[in-house]
């Protein structure tokens, strides 16, 4: 049995959902199927989703969301009267607009994109619609229960054969509507993978695959046929687009395989993401290049660092304080820096830096922004030597400085920070520097 999760490019319009119908309706095996809100139908459009937090800035205003949920009906008018022109969408959406604007709740408006999109889909497949509210649950601070979740979902669907499930959201111990970060309904499609014990997660979107690098970074990167579980979350967690970064845990743990498939190209083998022990033997030793702009760096030097017991907490109870979470701490005897987001900064740096002063005592406190971080990603690397010499040979004779670097203690990666105008050169620094011609995929 399989799950799929099709994107919002794959559920925009009529003729998209049609295609997407087409691939549910050619393989028996794949019975539970999540979806997105319909995405962009073209560079300039908007997405479902952007479109109900429009509804919800105009209900949080006036009470109403009388202009914006007009973008709503048309998009849902269109797409159910090519598809389902028997289902009477007009009174559905009706309903739609009237509970968001009595619950007034950013969430739920947000949540609606998926729930139409998946009563759309179900009408058209003759399949189960299954709301996914009161199955997959959150606390009350939006975290996720994944046990619970799991445990409501095999209950409601052990006799259902076939069904569509809205993904991005579900609903709290209290009932009310909770959606993941953008892009969560990948996370959905985990969860019920997970759930049902699938033999794949199929995760079907608008590419062939994950690429080793951005492709408008680096001219014609190479599509990677298997990833790890961890190189994936590295990837997207530092920035590679295709999957949501939380999507491997709900399967990971029960070695339920990722495959990332292209809807407008269903034949291609797309990209396998699986355990460690099930990557072929040749893999190589660098699987993809990742990176995002956007990051201070804090430096604090203090003489006799090293020996004084407890400074690395004092330096980051400050943050925790603000409520900054930080990506690294790379330090040296009398040195520590600290690597945050510059959103998460924002507007609290003057107030974290004098806090910092007054804390620790340091010498010397400075910021560094206008940072950008890069991952090199490779599942190989801790087995062989000259990886690290390799990148920074590259970046050395590109003329570009590195101002931070960390290697995780799993050797699966090598973080470099540099700055922000280094950083599409870095990227095809590196890239080139292990990938020299197409072969070398
Ligand atoms: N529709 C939501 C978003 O645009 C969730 C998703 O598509 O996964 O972020």
């Amino acid at each position: 049995m399989k799950v799929c999760k099709f994107g919002g490019t794959s559920m925009a319009n009529g003729k998209t959902i049609g295609l997407v119908a087409d691939i549910i309706n050619e393989d028996s095996e794949r019975r539970f199927i999540v979806v997105s809100a319909p995405g962009k139908r073209d560079k300039k459009d908007v997405k479902v989703t952007d479109a109900l937090y429009e509804c919800y800035d105009e209900i949080a205003k006036n009470g109403t969301c009388d202009i914006a949920f007009e973008v709503i009906n048309k998009r849902f008018c269109d797409i159910a009267g090519s598809l389902t022109p028997d289902f009477d969408i007009c009174g559905v959406l009706k309903d739609v607009k009237a509970q968001m604007e009595k619950t007034k709740s950013k969430e739920f408006c947000a949540s609606r994109g998926e729930c139409l999109s998946a009563l759309i889909l179900a009408k058209k497949l003759g399949a189960e619609f299954v709301d996914t509210a009161g199955l997959i649950e959150f606390d009350t601070d939006g975290n996720l229960l994944l046990d619970r979740s799991i445990e409501n979902l095999q209950a409601r669907l052990a006799d259902v054969d076939r069904a569509v499930l809205p993904g991005f959201y579900g609903t709290d111990t209290d009932g009310n509507v909770r959606t993941f970060s953008r892009g969560g309904s990948d996370v959905s499609g985990a969860i019920v993978a997970r759930a049902m014990g699938a033999e794949v997660y199929e995760n079907w979107t608008d590419v062939d695959g994950f690429l080793s690098a951005d492709p408008r970074i680096v001219d014609k990167p190479c599509l990677i046929d298997y990833l790890s579980y961890r190189e994936l979350r590295e990837l997207s967690y530092m920035g590679a687009e295709v999957l949501h970064p939380e999507s491997i845990f709900p399967v990971r743990s029960a070695g339920i395989p990722i495959n990332i498939k292209n809807t407008f190209n269903p034949s291609f083998k797309g990209t396998m993401i699986v355990a460690n022990n099930k990557l072929p033997k040749e893999h190589k030793i660098i699987t993809g290049i990742a990176g995002r702009k956007g990051f201070t760096i804090i430096n604090i030097e203090k003489d006799m660092m090293n020996s004084e017991i407890g400074f690395g907490r004092k330096v980051l109870e400050v943050l925790e304080d603000e409520g900054i979470s930080f990506e690294h701490v790379p330090s040296g005897i009398d040195t520590l820096s600290v690597v945050i987001r510059d959103e998460y900064v924002s507007g609290k740096m003057q107030k974290v830096l004098a806090k910092l002063q007054e804390t620790i005592n340091g010498d010397n406190v400075e910021i560094h922004s206008g940072l950008s971080l890069i991952a090199t990603v490779g599942h190989n690397m801790a087995s062989r030597h000259g990886t690290a010499a390799t990148l920074f040979e590259a970046l050395a004779s590109n003329h570009i400085n590195v101002r931070m670097i960390d290697q995780g203690s799993s050797e699966l990666n090598i973080i470099v920070g540099v700055d922000t105008f280094d950083y599409e050169k870095a990227i095809n620094a590196i890239y080139h520097a292990f990938i020299k011609t197409p072969s070398d995929c």
